[in-house]
């Protein structure tokens, strides 16, 4: 037997355990023989594979309860909650945050990285680098073993090669953040974990797929921060566009010449709805905590930033509108620091969603707000790694075919 068809077998069992374990992920509880059905796979290659499964951390048996005169039941598998972990860390203008989950997305333990605005992908990453390694320390070496990082970025990300390509808000392009990062954990307790790289929204999606049990499809992520972003789930796979630019939906134009756009275009999603617009800075600003100003705007009375934050509600509804059209999308879920300002930006644009589905005579679309709050991306990120895991035969997207 030559290397090369040991390795299409050895990749081939891969594909067969993962599609037992998303299965599992799935729908809780099967038995070994309704895995069997459900996979396509016979009882005895299933039980040989649940078998390795059991030992290695991924699942666990639980116990039947007797239920007299039933008979012994066939025995319930579970994606085991505690063994086996993932980290996700989001990576962004000020600060690096990250998460522990299990593999099924409870947070077990957190850590965030202050670098500050405007520094070096180098400095970045060796703060992004020392929060992977402060969370492992917190947990137990003996009782967990982690099995992946995912990493969200606040850019356009080639996913195969593990490079930012560009990231406006950060002024970074062509950075090498999967090698950078490799370097930083090098000789550590995570050298040897397989990374994960993806665009912040994209991550969030996938946050969404992997870990809420409704997610609904197709799914759209709206990420707004002082960029807009989105991910887009459709048939379970995330959707990046030929060269990644999917889901770039900040840079949708909603007003003809209208403001100027950190892109260079004018009248773009980001421009009439992100924190710039609505504290009225110039697209080339960063400003610092623009949530805690608007709030604080907001809460002192100030009537001009009551009605920018309203427009920017309008035209938030005018984007979720055009996404609707464009995808048709089950649901809608949005998040990112502009939360912060609650009902005084999501009741305009919900109401305009409102409006135009009515003008139309449809029901609007569902939209919810994240689950995880302001952790959307870290965990999104752990996501990722589980979604790559779980899925060998996926290719990775970018590199030289894309
Ligand atoms: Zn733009």
């Amino acid at each position: 037997m030559n290397a090369e068809t040991t390795g299409s077998q050895q990749l081939l069992k891969e594909s067969n355990r993962m599609s037992l374990v998303r299965q599992l992920c799935a729908q809780p509880g099967l038995s070994r023989a309704d895995l069997a059905s459900a996979v396509g796979l016979t009882k005895s290659t299933v039980s040989l594979l649940t078998r390795d499964l059991i030992a290695e951390g991924w699942l666990q048996e639980r116990e039947v309860v007797a239920t007299g005169d039933l008979g012994r039941r066939p025995t319930p598998l579970f994606i085991d909650p505690g063994r086996l972990l993932l980290l996700g860390a989001e990576l962004d203008i000020e600060s690096a945050r990250v998460v522990a989950t299990s593999l099924t997305g409870e947070v077990r333990a957190h850590a965030v990285a202050n670098y500050g605005a405007g520094k070096s992908p180098k400095t970045c990453i060796a703060g992004l680098a020392a929060a992977l390694l402060k969370l492992r320390r917190q947990l137990d070496a003996d009782a967990h073993r982690i099995i992946g990082i995912g990493v969200g970025l606040p850019g356009g990300v080639d996913e195969a090669r593990g490079i930012l390509n560009f990231a406006p808000n950060l002024h970074w392009r062509d950075v090498p953040v999967g090698e950078l990062l490799r370097d930083k954990l090098a000789g550590t307790a995570l050298a040897e974990v397989p990374l994960f790289l993806q665009n912040e929204a994209d991550v969030a999606a996938l946050g969404e797929l992997e870990f809420n049990p409704q997610p609904g499809d197709p799914l759209l992520y709206l990420s707004i921060n002082q960029g807009v972003g989105a991910g887009v789930v459709v048939g379970g796979r995330l959707l990046t566009g030929s060269r990644g630019f999917a889901g770039e939906v900040g840079h949708m134009v909603l007003q003809l010449g209208g403001p100027l756009c950190s892109c260079g275009r004018r009248g773009c999603a980001e421009a009439l709805i992100g924190p710039r617009a609505m504290l009225g800075l110039e697209p080339d600003t960063t400003p610092h905590a623009p949530m805690g100003e608007l709030r604080e705007r907001l809460e002192a009375g100030d009537a001009a930033t009551a009605k920018a934050v309203r427009k920017a509600g309008n035209y938030l509804g005018m984007l979720l509108q055009n996404l609707a059209s464009a995808y048709d999308p089950a649901s809608i879920v949005i998040g990112g620091a502009v939360l912060e300002l609650g009902d005084a930006f999501l009741q305009p644009a919900l109401q305009t969603l409102a409006e135009y589905a009515a003008a139309a005579r449809l029901e609007p679309p569902a939209v919810r707000v994240s689950a995880w709050g302001a952790d959307a991306v870290a965990v999104g990120a752990a996501a990722l790694a589980r979604y790559r895991l779980t899925r060998p035969l996926l290719p990775a997207l970018g590199g030289d075919e894309a």
